[in-house]
Formats: C-alpha cells, sequence, structure tokens
C-alpha cells in the first residue's frame, strides 16, 4: 500500500511539472504574442521601423561583442553576445579553421552551457553537455581565449522562447541585450565568413529545435511563423542572406518566414 502510495505521489509530481512546464511556454508564447516587432512581422509591414526605433537600438551596435556563446536563446552573460549554435560544434574541419582564424587572440569569453540542444545533437545522451563543454574548451585553448560556463540557473528564460533566429551579419548588434526584440536565437556564422552549407545547416538544426518538443513547437503555424531575421551590413549582404533564408525556409511549409534589415551606416559608424 505505501508503495502504490508512493508511486501514486510520483506520478501526480510528474504530472504536475509537466503542467507547470506547459504553462511556463505558454506565458512565453503570449509574451511574444504581444511583442510588437512580432506583430510587425505578422502584419508584414513596419518591422524595420519599429525595430530602429526601439530605445536602445543604437546603442545595441555601440559595443565591441566580447563573449562568443550558443545561439540558444536562454544564453547570454551580457558581454555582447557572438553566437554559434554549440559554440561551433557542429563545424566541420575546414569551417572550424576559418572561425579558429577569425577569433584568434580576440579577448572573447567562450562559454559552454548547460542543457545544450547543439551538444544533443553531435553527441546525444546523459553526456552531452559534458561534450559540449569539452568542445568549448578546446576552442579555448585553439584560439587563446577565455572560457566560461553557463548553467540552468542563470538562463534569462526558464524555457525555450525563442520566435526567431537573427542572421547576424555585422558582427557588431548586440540583439541578445536589446529589450523589446522578441526571443531569439543568434547565428553569427555569416560574420565569421563560414561556409554557405554550414550556414543552412546550422539554421536548420536551430529551426528544429525551435519547432520541436523542447519549444514552442505546434504552437507555430502558418499564421504565427518562425522567423529567420536577417541583419545585414550593407546591400550585398543583405542580398544575399535573404536569398540564403528564403531557400531555407522553403523547407518549412510556411512556418518559417523570412525578413530583416540593413543597419543604418550612421550606426555602424560608431567607435567600438
Ligand atoms: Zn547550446
Amino acid at each position: 500500500m505505501f508503495n502504490e502510495a508512493n508511486m501514486f505521489n510520483q506520478k501526480n509530481e510528474t504530472m504536475d511539472k509537466h503542467h507547470n512546464h506547459e504553462e511556463l511556454f505558454n506565458q512565453e508564447w503570449e509574451k511574444g504574442q504581444k511583442n510588437e516587432l512580432i506583430e510587425a512581422l505578422k502584419a508584414g509591414e513596419g518591422f524595420q521601423e519599429k525595430l530602429f526605433a526601439l530605445p536602445g537600438f543604437k546603442e545595441a551596435f555601440a559595443h565591441k561583442l566580447t563573449c562568443l556563446e550558443c545561439s540558444d536563446g536562454r544564453v547570454n552573460s551580457h558581454l555582447g553576445k557572438l553566437a554559434l549554435a554549440g559554440e561551433g560544434l557542429l563545424l566541420n574541419s575546414e569551417d572550424r579553421e576559418i572561425l579558429v582564424k577569425a577569433i584568434k587572440e580576440q579577448g572573447l569569453t567562450i562559454t559552454g552551457h548547460e542543457n545544450c540542444g547543439a551538444a544533443g545533437i553531435a553527441h546525444p545522451g546523459p553526456d552531452s553537455d559534458n561534450y559540449g563543454y569539452q568542445k568549448a574548451k578546446e576552442l579555448v585553448a585553439d584560439t587563446g581565449n577565455e572560457y566560461g560556463e553557463v548553467h540552468a540557473d542563470k538562463f534569462t528564460s526558464p524555457v525555450h522562447n525563442e520566435r526567431t533566429l537573427v542572421l547576424e551579419g555585422t558582427g557588431r548588434f548586440n540583439v541578445a541585450d536589446l529589450e523589446g526584440f522578441p526571443g531569439q536565437f543568434i547565428s553569427s556564422a555569416a560574420h565569421f565568413g563560414l561556409s554557405a552549407e554550414y550556414q543552412k545547416t546550422e539554421a536548420k538544426a536551430l529551426i528544429g529545435i525551435a519547432l520541436g518538443d523542447h519549444s514552442f513547437g505546434k504552437r507555430f503555424d502558418k499564421e504565427n511563423p518562425f522567423y529567420l531575421i536577417v541583419s545585414a551590413k550593407d546591400e550585398a549582404q543583405y542580398e544575399q542572406l535573404t536569398k540564403m533564408a528564403e531557400e531555407i525556409a522553403a523547407d518549412y511549409d510556411g512556418l518559417v518566414k523570412v525578413s530583416g534589415f540593413i543597419a543604418p551606416q550612421e550606426v555602424l559608424a560608431q567607435q567600438v
């Protein structure tokens, strides 16, 4: 009897946990629904104007970004976030070489983090976080940067809350600290000059997380799609990234849409 009661309680606890989790997702989703940039994206107009008018938009380009973290929207050390999925652990050796050259002795903090989806893809199972930490440490060793770690108690959101993936080509946009921007994955792959093939693979891995059961998942539909946001330094990069983003989105039957902007030149002209 005692055991049965115990089992019953345990089952209830699991159900409560699941229920609370769903509640958290619902709350975060509703926050996104009320975000004025999401509203503008859904309306198909005004995104760029509203973004440029956000308090702190210009300031978000005013400092050197000094942290390389996972694209994961919950991870932000507030040091100015450059990002790759799993801090680059999905890179093949050729692209990794490009990254190593790009970030050599740049005074960056490279952070591994708890509960990393990219590490889970590369190395499934209970040891995936350790694999992620190890890969981040190897990158630190190869580039002469600093190592850091972000644990779940420091996450900026208790659950995955990404409504967007920012394809960040300027290397200057501290979108992670821009209040008013909806939940976002970030990829700085274009800024680092990584191959188009890698950029596509990474974007699809992140979209897979967003549309999956550990994120907003089925809350996305054609009226409420996931957005790829191109953040470009000039016209040429804007066109190139938008074309790539459209090719990626075409595989998702209307669940993924593309928008973007070219950073104003006076903003990029600021000293960093
Ligand atoms: Zn991660």
